[in-house]
């Protein structure tokens, strides 16, 4: 089974800054989701190697081609981005 980053709390478009989920109404990590996860249109828009969380990475599952231009199936978004 594939464990998937990108479905977490931490990328899904209701989570607000004090880390409660709007929809829901109580405190959510990075470790959850739920079958309601809407990715924030940031990541949506323009997944790419450049701002995937594998990029560089040990779990990238093609190091030889990955370039900013360039996106996979295995694309996990960064939790860094705004
Ligand atoms: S809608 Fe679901 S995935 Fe999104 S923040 Fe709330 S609990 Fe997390
Ligand atoms: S090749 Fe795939 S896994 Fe590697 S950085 Fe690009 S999108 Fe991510």
């Amino acid at each position: 089974m594939a464990i998937r980053l990108g479905n977490s709390c931490s990328n899904c478009e209701n989570l607000t800054a004090s880390n409660a989920c709007k929809l829901h109404g109580v405190h959510v990590t990075a470790g959850y989701t739920c079958d309601s996860f809407e990715m924030k249109a940031a990541l949506k828009n323009d997944p790419n190697c450049a701002n995937c969380a594998r990029f560089h990475g040990p779990t990238c599952a093609n190091p030889q081609k990955a370039a900013p231009e360039m996106l996979c199936s295995h694309w996990a978004p960064n939790n860094n981005m705004a």
